[in-house]
């Protein structure tokens, strides 16, 4: 491969007390918590409007259960969803349009600068601190400082950027599938069936749904890889939230490997609507609708921290001395790396566990935190918290310790967790029974 050398010395726009990269559900709940904490933030999202998988990946409903008091039942509130439970029976997928407005005033506050369409494309370091991030914004190219960057960019890009040790998938590489989810209308409530995944044991004529769609890959009127089809409802009636499309083997940290996913994935689309249409009572009549603007990414790299979280650690039900996420709660759920279906043919059920602060303190780095999916934890472990309510109240607690570190000169490594769980507990969020 040959190389252009490029240097270029660029503005630094703005300094701050703490820089969120990526508005998902992890980072702009750290980037409001940040802010709440009296913090001057920036958040930098390469999209053109905040939410991550809840608006541009048209992911719902919003699953798992954390412990009371987070941002999370302030998001679920706004979102005018209602309660769920820990796998999703009583789920409902909210109204992305709706999020994209109310996440947008949400995270509209006077300490937070939001930086859309801006792309975090390297960092500055020196020593072992990120000094600055850079930022890429339609022909733009320019720096923002602070003491502490917060990395909730799904895939870590930021910690690996700054040359943090990360992991991707399984021992062999493989990561879970990406999906794109769409949306159906005009689905007839009375008749047309709900199925909301792996473990729905929901009938279809007298046929389990899911064994039904297993002989209609058998019969050759479905993919086989599109095995279960999951038709969410969402908050509209007659809508359903379709999570079934899959591409496998593909790793969308590579630029040249997210096209020809993101067509596959389309084509299927075009395909499922069609088998609904003629094989659904109820579906005769709908519609496809609307996408997501973007391939949805379940596993890219997990970032290494002081503590990598075990699968074994969640289906106990671990509790730590320094937990800010308490009585996190999910299956852990991997949709199969290598095929159709769940991998190893099953859910693990977990016990409500504690994620502790250290998973979210990168090894080597000295002002950076992770938040979101992208923490310090192992394949299977990640499959269970890398649900929107646990990312939620992730970035919540590294929002508030950020804000802390920033206002007492400390890193991230170095705060009080104490100190941190105190501030937490007087923001009303719950850490322990
Ligand atoms: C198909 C699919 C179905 C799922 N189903 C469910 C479900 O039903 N319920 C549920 O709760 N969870 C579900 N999940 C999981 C969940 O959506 C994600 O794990 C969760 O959104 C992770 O939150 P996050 O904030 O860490 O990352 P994201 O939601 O991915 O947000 C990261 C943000 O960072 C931005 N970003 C990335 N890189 C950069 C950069 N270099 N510079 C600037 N910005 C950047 C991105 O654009 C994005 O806005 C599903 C995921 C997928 C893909």
């Amino acid at each position: 491969m040959s190389h252009i050398t490029y240097e270029k010395t660029i503005e630094i726009r703005d300094q701050y007390d703490v820089i969120v990269a990526g508005a998902g559900p992890a980072g702009i709940c750290a980037a409001v918590a940040a802010a709440r904490q009296g913090a001057k933030v920036a958040l930098v999202e390469r999209y053109g409007v905040v939410g991550g998988n809840l608006t541009v990946g048209f992911v719902g409903p919003i699953l798992g259960m954390v412990g009371k008091g987070t941002m999370r039942d302030e998001l679920v509130k706004l979102l005018e969803v209602p309660e769920n439970d820990m796998i999703g029976e009583t789920g409902r997928a909210h109204d992305f349009e709706h999020a994209k407005y109310v996440l947008s005033e949400f995270v509209n506050h006077e300490n937070i600068h939001v930086y859309l369409q801006s792309a975090i494309y390297d960092v500055v370091m020196k020593n072992h601190s990120v000094q600055g991030v850079l930022v890429s914004a339609k022909g733009e190219l320019f720096a923002l400082t602070a003491p502490v960057v917060i990395d909730a960019t799904g895939d870590g890009d930021v910690a690996y950027l700054a040359g943090e040790e990360t992991l991707k998938g399984r021992d062999d590489g493989l990561m879970q599938p990406v999906t794109l989810e769409f949306t159906l209308d005009g689905v007839d409530e009375q008749n047309g069936i709900i199925c909301i995944g792996d473990v729905d044991d929901v009938k279809l004529n007298g046929e389990r749904f899911l064994d039904y769609c297993k002989r209609c890959t058998q019969e050759g009127k479905l993919p086989g890889h599109l095995a279960a089809v999951r038709l969410h409802p969402t908050v509209h009636p007659g809508q359903r939230q379709v999570n079934t499309t899959q591409a496998n083997g593909v790793d969308t940290t590579k630029v040249e490997e997210i096209f020809s996913a993101d067509l596959q994935l389309r084509r299927q689309i075009q395909l499922l609507t069609s088998f609904v249409r003629e094989n659904l009572p109820g579906y005769e009549n709908c519609r496809y609708t609307a996408s997501g603007a973007t391939t949805g990414v379940r596993e890219t790299r997990r970032v290494m921290g002081e503590y990598i979280i075990t699968a074994e650690e969640l289906a106990a039900g671990a509790r730590f001395k320094d937990v800010i996420v308490h009585n996190a709660e999910f299956i852990v759920d991997i949709h199969n790396p290598a095929g159709p279906g769940q991998a190893e043919a099953s859910i693990q059920y977990v016990k409500p566990y504690d994620l502790p602060y250290r998973c979210f303190i990168p090894k080597t780095i000295d002002n950076l935190m992770v938040a979101g999916r992208c923490i310090s934890g192992t394949h299977r472990a990640h499959a269970s918290y890398r649900v929107m309510s646990i990312c939620m109240a992730m970035g919540e607690a590294v929002g508030i310790a950020a804000a802390l570190c920033a206002r007492q000169g400390c890193t991230p490594r170095s705060l009080d967790v104490n100190m941190l769980q105190k501030t937490m507990t007087k923001a009303g969020i719950q850490l322990f029974d």
